[in-house]
């Protein structure tokens, strides 16, 4: 990655992401961004950012993922070992 990362300050979830209003519901801003920029998510796809800010909302920073584990866990440490769910979504 070569940009900083970009905070969002308006509002967030209540798991600490980057939210905003749209339509009436509130949606990630990251998805939102995601989607302006690629098109649509595809059914079961999160969009998670390589810097591991839950906040972060640079284009250049996010990803599409599976769901089913934390946003990256390995470089926020307080979802550690027993936080992190293991289990392969793939499996089930
Ligand atoms: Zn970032």
């Amino acid at each position: 990655m070569s940009t900083e990362c970009e905070i969002w300050t308006k509002g967030t979830t209540g798991g600490g992401f980057s939210a905003m209003k749209k339509g009436g519901r509130t949606v990630y801003v990251r998805r939102v961004l995601w989607e302006a920029r690629h098109g649509p998510i595809p059914e079961q796809m999160t969009v998670r950012s390589r810097c591991g800010n839950r906040l972060c909302v640079n284009p250049d920073h996010l990803y599409l993922d599976r769901p089913g584990c934390l946003d990256a866990p390995k470089i926020d440490g307080r979802f550690a070992k027993k936080d992190v769910d293991r289990t392969d979504p793939r499996a089930s």
